[in-house]
């Protein structure tokens, strides 16, 4: 007697899934029976329609059960196997013609005697009824029908829970998959089928905390993956859309909760530091930024670590915002470290602050991992515990003597941080305030998804005197019109950013590279002093690059996305990026965000695209064309590409998510946070066995450091 299937069963271990398909799923990351049976279906086909041969109409989509009368091969400009079929209890009645064209194993599964089920679209010819390449199964001669299947495929299909009169492909609701791994949509359902029909009905997974008790989970998964109506399907998927909503709203009502129990430092009491700042600025904080500086204030007061996202669109003035931040925590007797996610960032941070502090005595340094601390003149190893202002990247969270008496870590592009990484940091025994600050603006429906456990300040306003930035979309036969343009702001004195996907020409696509590109351009701009930055310089050479294009000594700077995230030249006033459409939306603004940051009164960038009118790509450059509002934008990027999209590439912390129906769904996140409350109301430490599973959890994501808390 084999064990009983469980849903933690290893796919390898389960009787009757051939080697083949095993080694295939855990390719594709697939490994147990829970692992298969989460996969929802891509969509569903209804394939109920069974009506008589006699009534079919030309066009119609319809399962038949059927009687093969006689099969073989046929030759005409084709070879194809058929088989002629009609009623098993009208021999003299109307016969319909199946056709299967290049599968030549349906003669091996096939056979004349048998019953079928089969669906498919029905043509007419010569006034004889035939579907071409139906979907069928052999429902009744089992025993022939699988030894038939065996010597074809070598790969045996079990049907020893189908009945006969239970259909899996045919005469149902169809669940329909995406490919995973190289094994076909209908190969995948027959073994969902096979794993359903052999768990118990009462099975559940060992050790999760079931939300639903009272809709079994084999019930749930049989509405999900073979339901009776469409109605069955969406209740079980808004079932583990729930059980998915509730771990992750579970695990951030456990992290506001211990961050609330903790005693944080009190700081921000005086604000001398920050005055002088503000007075030696040619210009004052945008009524956000006061805000924003005021709620950080407010967090910072009181005992209790702070866990803020600072939410603002390109240019809207967070790093400033922080500094402020920084400079409360050091007017408070703190150090204060603010990380960035690459060395070009963390760089220009920190001739930022040198910059804006230079009138003060505040010290600062700049810690990143392949360079020496720059300011050591002025921060001599004694002073390490002497609270200062550090800038530097994750490196400083590896270093042997990272910064200590740390009061306020500001984490800037924090969806290019490892949750890990925030995590390390925070778990250094002190509580230091936190302040994330992402420039990637989510839409409204996802920050109480993503940030639950976070406060939110939020620039929604540029600083006045901002150049707007005219964005137009042109093909690439369009560049002789735009070389003189260019020539033109060029001779004005402005600098100009080329954008190009790839940093050198590849041979499996014919996207442009930055290493062509340049060519191309300074073919086409003689003379112009011209700087070439991408990710596989050293450190040292994108240094040199970025400080040739701040100082103007190249005019033109021709790069791949290391442009991204958070690079400040004002003087930049125009982007050209080719092939456009490779790029996400999201990154697309991004990039932009590059110019119309200086005083002159225009900026412009230029769109290269093939694209057409309703190609794929052509919507999200006409959206860019349309608008400048970053929060707009990240709701059309949501609205394009679905929340598991956006939320996977923003690496945003969320892990895996497969019914992602939940993440824009305020009921059914309000309904899970409550059900968190709940519990935890009753049960604060988790002490009751029925919570163990929850106190698993939430020890198991804090120990991967899920996030900031
Ligand atoms: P972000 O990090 O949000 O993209 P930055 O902090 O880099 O934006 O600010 C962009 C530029 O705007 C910087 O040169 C900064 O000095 C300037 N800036 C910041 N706040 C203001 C303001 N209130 N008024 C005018 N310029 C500002
Ligand atoms: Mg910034």
């Amino acid at each position: 007697m084999p064990q009983e299937l469980r849903f933690s069963t290893h796919l390898a271990e389960v009787a009757d899934v051939p080697p083949a398909l095993e080694r295939r799923l855990q390719a594709a990351g697939l490994q147990t029976v829970q692992d298969v049976l989460l996969r929802t279906p891509r969509r569903y086909e209804d394939r109920r329609n069974c009506p008589q041969i006699s009534e079919l109409a030309e066009g119609e989509a319809a399962t038949l059960q059927l009687h093969v009368y006689a099969a073989g091969w046929k030759y005409s400009h084709t070879r194809y196997f058929q088989a002629s079929a009609g009623a098993a209890e009208h021999p003299e009645g109307p016969r319909i013609l199946l056709r299967w064209f290049n599968m030549p194993y349906v003669a091996k599964l096939l056979a004349t005697g048998m019953n079928i089920s089969a669906y498919g679209k029905v043509r007419y010819y010569a006034g004889i009824p035939t579907m071409a390449n139906p979907e069928f199964e052999v429902t009744d001669d089992e025993e022939a029908g699988q030894q038939l299947a065996e010597a074809a495929l070598g790969n045996p299909v079990s049907h020893a829970s189908s009945g006969p009169s239970e259909t899996v492909h045919t005469a149902r609701i169809v669940p329909i998959y995406r490919a995973v791994g190289g094994v076909l949509p209908r190969r995948y359902r027959e073994l969902v089928w096979q794993l359903l029909s052999a768990l118990p009905p009462d099975a559940r997974p060992e050790g999760e905390y079931d939300i639903a008790p009272s809709y079994p989970w084999v019930l749930a998964l049989r509405d999900l993956h073979f339901p009776e109506s469409e109605e069955a399907a969406r209740k079980a998927r808004l079932r583990f859309s729930l059980r998915e909503c509730f771990a992750r709203q579970f695990c951030v009502a456990w992290r506001r909760r211990q961050a609330r129990a903790e005693g944080g430092q009190v700081t921000a009491t005086t604000d001398a530091y920050l005055h002088e700042l503000l007075d030696s600025l040619p210009f004052s904080l945008t009524a956000a930024q006061q805000r924003s500086v005021q709620e950080i204030r407010a967090d910072m007061a009181v005992p209790r670590p702070m866990n803020r996202l600072l939410q603002g669109d390109v240019g809207s003035g967070k790093t400033l915002v922080a500094l402020c931040a920084m400079l409360l925590a050091l007017e408070s007797g703190k150090t204060a470290a603010l990380m960035a996610p690459t060395q070009i960032l963390a760089e220009q941070h920190y001739k930022n602050f040198r910059r804006l502090l230079a009138h003060t005595d505040v010290r600062l340094s700049l810690r990143t991992s392949d360079r020496a601390e720059s300011d050591t003149e002025a921060l001599p190893e004694s002073c390490d515990t002497e609270p200062h202002l550090v800038v530097g990247t994750h490196a400083l969270l590896y270093k042997k003597n990272r910064p200590v008496n740390l009061g306020l870590v500001v984490i800037d592009e924090q969806h290019k941080f490892g949750v890990a990484q925030r995590a390390r940091l925070i778990d250094a025994g002190e509580r230091p305030d936190v302040l994330v600050m992402t420039a990637t603006p989510i839409p409204r429906t996802l920050t109480l998804t993503l940030y639950g456990d976070l406060d939110v300040s939020v620039l929604d306003e540029l600083p006045a005197g901002r150049g707007r930035v005219l964005t137009v979309l042109r093909t690439p036969k369009a560049l002789p019109k735009i070389v003189p343009f260019l020539q033109k702001e060029l001779e004005a004195g402005r600098q100009v950013y080329i954008v190009a996907p790839l940093v050198e020409e590849s041979e499996a696509t014919d996207r442009a590279s930055a290493i062509g590109a340049l060519e191309a351009w300074q073919h086409r701009l003689p003379g112009v002093p011209m700087g070439l930055l991408h990710g596989r310089l050293s450190a040292e050479e994108k240094e040199c690059v970025m400080q040739n294009f701040h100082a103007n000594r190249s005019s033109v700077l021709v790069a791949t996305t290391v442009v991204e995230v958070g690079v400040d030249v004002p003087n930049a006033s125009v982007m050209i990026i080719h092939d456009a459409d490779s790029f996400g939306l999201s990154q697309l603004h991004q990039l932009r965000g590059r110019i119309g940051r200086g005083q002159h009164a225009k900026s412009y960038c230029i769109l290269l695209s093939d694209a057409k009118p309703g190609e794929t790509g052509r919507e999200k450059l006409d959206i860019l064309c349309r608008t400048q509002n970053g929060f707009e934008i990240a709701e059309e990027d949501f609205r394009l590409r679905g929340p598991g999209d956006v939320l996977g590439t923003a690496q945003s912390g969320l892990g895996a998510v497969q019914f992602p129906d939940w993440i824009s769904d305020m009921r059914l996140i309000h309904r899970a946070n409550r059900d968190a409350e709940r519990i935890l109301n009753a049960d604060p430490h988790l002490l009751r066995p029925e919570h163990a599973p929850l106190l698993a959890l939430v020890q198991q994501q804090s120990g991967e450091g899920a996030i900031v808390s």
